[in-house]
Parts: C-alpha cells; structure tokens; sequence
C-alpha cells in the first residue's frame, strides 16, 4: 500500500512536469451531477500531485443541486455542512486542444477519510463494470453526441439568454453536404481537438435539426466511455466558442424539432469474444446477450429516469422523431427504444445494441452504472426478448400496438421517477444515498417547471447542457 502511494506521488509529480512543458497552467478537474450537469474545480498544474495524493475540497451538496442551480434536499444529502475530497484520474490527465495551457481530469469523489463517497456517480459506473467482470463479462460501450450549433451574438460568446433568437451559421438540409461545407473549418478544428486528445473519432456528420451535428467515437470500458462523452461535449463547446458559435447538447434546443439524443451503444463480451457474434443463434445473440438486452429492455421505464432526466427530455421524446419512445427492440430499427445493430457479417466487433432514447442531460457514469445493473439483473433473472419490432410503432393504430404488446416509454419525468422509485434492482445497484440523490433531483426538476409550456422548458434549459 505504501509503495502503491509513493508509486502515485512518484508518477503524479512526473506528471506535473511533463504538462508544465507543454505549457499547461491549469488542470480542470470534473464530476458529473446527478442533473448532468458537468461541475468543476479547478487547480494549477503545479498543484497536480497534491490533489493525487489529498484530494481537492468540494461540498457534497452538490449531489442535490438541480439543472438550474438550484439546490434540493434527500434524507441523505443537502444543506451547508461536511467536505468531500475530488482526486483526479491520472491515467486520463489530457491536454485539452482547443483550450490552450489547460488540461482536464475526471474525477472520483472520497470522504475526508478516504472512504468512497456513497453517491459517486463515477464510482458506481466502476462498481458496475467490475460486477460484470467478477461475472466473466466484459462491456464495450460508447455514446453518440448530438448537438446544435448556433452563432453567438458578438460580445456574448457563452452562455445564451433564454430570451435570445437562434441564428444558425449553416443553413443547408439535414444530413446535406452543404453544411459541411458552410461549418468546413469548425468541423476540423472538432475532429482535429479531437483527435490530438486521444479521442477515436468514428463520424462526424450534419444531423436533421437546423444547425444539428452528430459525432461518434470508438467504444471501450463502461467508465472510459462515460468520461469520453464528457471530453468530447466540452471540446465541441471549447471549440464552438473559438469560432464565435455556441453549443447546446439539450435535449430540446427548439420545442416540437427534433431533439439531440445522446444514444448508448453497448456489446457484450465473454474472454473477448462477443456475445453478439454467435454461431447459429437468432441475430447471433447468445443467450446471455438476449438475457442482458431482456434486462436493460424491461428495465427501461425505471432507466429513463436516469437517461432522460429533464422535463426537457420528454419533449424530445416524440413518436417517429427516431428518439426510440416505445419499450420494443428491433433489429436496425431506429425508432425502436433498442436497436440491434448487426454489423457486416465479417466484422468480430460488428455486433452490439444502442439505447436510443438517452439525451445528454443524462449524467453518463449513471447511464453506464444503471444499464450494466439492469443487463446483469436480466442475466440472472433469465430474462427473455419478446419479438423484434420492424417498423415504426408510431405508425400502427393503438390496437395494433397493443396486439403487438408494445407499450409507450413514460411520456413524462413523474412516470420515469416513479418507475425508478419503485426498481428493486436499479435501488440496491446505486445505493440508498446515491437512488434518494437522483430521485430528489428529479422530482426538483418536476415541481420546478411544473407550471411551464413546452417553448418555456425548451428556451430555460437550452444552454444548460
Ligand atoms: N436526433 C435524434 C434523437 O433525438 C436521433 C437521430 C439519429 O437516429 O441519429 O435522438
Ligand atoms: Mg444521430
């Protein structure tokens, strides 16, 4: 244990070096909120190994504070008193491009006395990925970002008033070559702040919304994946700035468009083998990959709660907008809540299934932590798939729908929190502190808007992811 920490010190201060020759003056150092809201502190790199070895201050009352910055209360957590300490991920200290003499680290969130702290988003993630492991199982995961690019008014680079017209800097059709060429350095400076940290970027294309864009990245470990999405939103942000635009990841940015999803995709593998590539079996899923996807589907109601989190999401939440609002799978379906993706054939990779109804308001280290959880409930319960649904279930007639035994995902945050409320599974997975956290949260969220029109919750929440 002692050669461990004096290992730490040892890498921590060679660290510090390695960033002040690069010219590095501050570390951000980031949790994300149970509001998905990324928070920070931040410290001189010269501070770096301290902040290894003892952890930075931060209040724990942050677990309860709500998207507007307003601060709530669990049977657990609130008010003034008691100190947690923040201690950086070292392995992923990273240069940050697009923020000249800046790095960024996540952050695991300790007691003053070294214990983990019992709502730690970034712990549970862990906690949920070494459960699996212990289990012989093996998560690649990624998310997908979406998000609106708007031109910010001269003078005011960030953040947006709620009050203020949305003027696009690109104006040609969804998905249109156009775009690229209106947005053509900005979409470099992204792909290029990117690239130079660290991040495996897949695609980066326009989406359907004005002004949308959508970037994919490579997969990997539950956590790593969780921290990337955070990379990346705030390297889109940095670099939206640096061009006089600005970013909103929101779920709704305008009421009745097309909403930005932040989809999970998520493989299955057992001694590096995917479970999604099996010999002779349906869509070549083996039985523990049916029984994972049986458990992440049947467990969706509660997981909206966690992966939709804002009144704003419900509003993105529309049938045939391809935000996937209906409890049904389908094989490459878009508008089913979890798609299979098949892949080519020759591809060993090529098999695993994305969550489409996720938006970024969700904190990703809960998305992860509470997937993994609902998958190994479904593994252990010996869940089953019901029938694959091809087409858009938004097109049938309630009959059919109800023949076909397809039901609406909960249409508001209320039902999502009830539905997490009352999750066995997803309860003892995150821990009475952590589940009563969220759960204040999101009925903060509801009484705070409860009274608002869709266009009020749309414009108040737009700049705040
Ligand atoms: N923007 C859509 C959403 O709200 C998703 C479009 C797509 O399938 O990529 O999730
Ligand atoms: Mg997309």
């Amino acid at each position: 244990m002692g050669s461990w920490a004096a290992q730490q010190r040892q890498e921590a201060r060679q660290l510090a070096a390695r960033l002040s020759a690069e010219g590095v003056r501050n570390v951000a150092l980031t949790w994300v909120d149970n509001a998905g809201i990324t928070r920070v502190k931040t410290i001189p790199a010269e501070r770096l190994a301290a902040a290894a070895e003892r952890g930075i201050g931060m209040s724990p009352v942050f677990d309860v504070f709500t998207s507007d910055d307003a601060i709530t209360a669990s049977e657990h957590l609130g008010g003034p008193d008691g100190d947690l300490r923040l201690f950086p991920d070292l392995e992923r200290v990273t240069s940050l491009a697009a923020q000249p003499g800046w790095a960024w680290a996540p952050a695991d969130r300790y007691d003053q006395l070294g214990l983990p702290h019992p709502a730690c988003q970034r712990q549970f993630a862990r906690r949920m990925t070494e459960r699996a492991a212990a289990a012989g199982l093996e998560l690649r995961m990624g998310f997908e970002t979406e998000w609106v690019v708007t031109r910010a008014p001269a003078g005011h680079p960030a953040p947006g008033r709620a009050d203020e017209p949305l003027d696009y800097p690109c104006t040609g059709p969804a998905y249109g070559m156009t775009r690229v060429v209106e947005l053509s350095d900005y979409l470099r400076d992204v792909t290029e702040a990117l690239s130079v940290q660290g991040i495996d970027v897949l695609q980066i294309h326009p989406e359907y919304a004005p002004g949308q864009f959508e970037v994919t990245t490579a997969p990997g470990d539950p956590v790593r994946a969780a921290d990337d999405v955070v990379l990346v939103r705030e390297t889109v942000r940095a670099v939206s700035v640096r061009h006089g635009l600005r970013a909103s990841f929101a779920p709704s940015v305008v009421a009745g468009e097309v909403g930005n999803g932040c989809h999970l995709h998520t493989g299955l593998y057992r001694d590096g083998t995917s479970l999604h590539r099996s010999p002779d079996a349906a869509w070549g899923l083996a039985p523990e990959a049916t029984a994972f996807l049986g458990g992440v589907l049947d467990a969706l109601p509660a997981l909206l709660a966690i992966g939709c989190p804002s009144p704003a999401s419900y509003l993105r939440l529309q049938p045939s907008h391809w935000a996937g609002v209906y409890q049904c799978w389908g094989v490459e379906n878009r508008e089913a809540a979890l798609r299979l993706i098949t892949g080519a054939p020759d591809d060993p990779d090529g098999g695993h299934a994305e969550i489409k109804t996720f938006d970024a308001a969700a904190n990703p280290y809960l998305a992860v932590g509470a997937v993994i959880a609902a998958g190994l409930h479904g593994i252990e319960s010996a869940a089953q798939l019901p029938p694959p649904q091809t087409g858009d279930p938004g097109a049938l007639g309630v009959r059919e729908r109800a023949r076909r035994g397809i039901v609406r995902l909960p249409a508001t945050l209320t039902e999502a929190a009830d539905r997490l409320e009352k999750s066995a599974p997803l309860h003892e997975a995150m821990g009475e502190v952590l589940h009563g956290a969220v759960l204040a949260v999101r009925r903060a969220e509801e009484a705070h808007f409860a009274e608002s029109e869709d266009d009020a919750i749309a414009a108040a929440t737009r700049w705040r992811w």
